[in-house]
């Protein structure tokens, strides 16, 4: 690293990061404010239903609004909190800022599920689903509002209680999701493994569709390979119509991307949703991009 520091005697690193190893003590310090002080804070991103263009979820997406550094994203801290045995602190905060916002939604005429991303370590807390059951009744919502995202390292972790949290989860009603699905070496054997209703096909794919024959060919088949499972299929990394007018064309239930919305704030949301208020999708244009 190559750190400057600041007038407020922080340091500021060049890739972006939040701190080195070496000085754990002013890390772990600064990450708890974090958690503390009500420093991280979510961004919505609409998914959108290909077939009724309504939108029944948004994934959740971590910000930290970091005193000295301005607005952090994940990738610039969540690998630290992982190192400090936070994240399941970092899993508590962002689930209970996500159902806050479900039981929003929910007191309204269309209520909108959170989908919220879990690190392998938060899978591993055998506490999490007594304790998503606590904070979905808090709230009067049903765990149905919820839906977890999960990505491949749950597999290297340890396979047998990850199966029981997501299987404990599900049982309550809870959907649960494949992220960035492909992306890894291992993809199949969720599919075998574990119970999951939804596959997130990793936006490398979508992002390359359209000029490329064979990740065309991979979104195409992925998307008959979700449905015979009985899966639903979503597409993240929408960016342009063309893909949004394929993905469509093969059948996909859902899709995310810039094209319709950037990741924004709960409050933009609710703007973005009375701007598009009903209007069929796609072809018929209606879509804006908020961002
Ligand atoms: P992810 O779960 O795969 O989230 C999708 C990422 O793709 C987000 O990046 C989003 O902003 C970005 N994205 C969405 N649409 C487009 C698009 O059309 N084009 C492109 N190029 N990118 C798009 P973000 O917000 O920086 O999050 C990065 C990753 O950090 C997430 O990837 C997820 O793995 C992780 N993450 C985010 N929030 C949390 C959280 O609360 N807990 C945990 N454990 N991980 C989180
Ligand atoms: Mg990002
Ligand atoms: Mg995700
Ligand atoms: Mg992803």
């Amino acid at each position: 690293y190559t750190a400057k520091s600041t007038r407020s005697g922080h340091a500021v690193y060049s890739d972006g990061d939040v701190g080195p190893g070496s000085n754990q003590c002013h890390t772990l310090q600064a990450l708890n404010a974090a958690l503390q002080d009500d420093q991280l804070t979510l961004h919505f991103q609409p998914k959108i239903n290909l077939a009724t263009g309504e939108v029944s979820s948004a994934e959740a997406l971590v910000r930290w609004e970091h005193p000295v550094l301005g607005l952090l994203q994940p990738d610039a801290f969540l690998k630290r909190f992982d190192e400090m045995g936070l994240m399941p602190a970092l899993t508590g905060v962002v689930l209970a800022q996500a159902l806050d916002q479900a039981a929003v939604w929910a007191a309204r005429d269309q209520p909108i599920s959170v989908a919220v991303n879990l690190s392998a370590s938060s899978i591993m807390d055998s506490k999490l689903p007594d304790q998503v059951a606590a904070m979905t009744l808090a709230r009067g919502l049903s765990p149905s509002a919820l839906i977890v995202e999960i990505t491949e390292d749950v597999l290297v972790a340890d396979r047998d209680r990850a199966r029981t949290v997501l299987a404990a989860l599900r049982e309550m009603g809870v959907r649960i999701a494949v992220d960035d699905f492909g992306k890894g070496y291992s993809s199949l054997s969720y599919l075998r493994e574990l119970p999951i209703d939804e596959l997130k096909l990793d936006k490398s794919f979508i992002l390359t569709m359209m000029d490329d024959a064979r990740a065309t060919a991979l979104v195409a088949s992925t998307i008959e390979l979700a449905h015979s499972l009985g899966l639903e299929m979503t597409a993240e990394g929408v960016e342009d119509e063309e893909a949004l007018q394929a993905l469509t064309d093969y059948g996909c239930d859902l899709a995310q991307g810039y094209l319709m919305s950037r990741p924004i704030p709960a409050d933009q949301m609710e703007a973005w949703l009375s701007n598009r208020n009903g209007l069929p999708l796609p072809g018929g244009s209606p879509l804006q991009n908020a961002g």
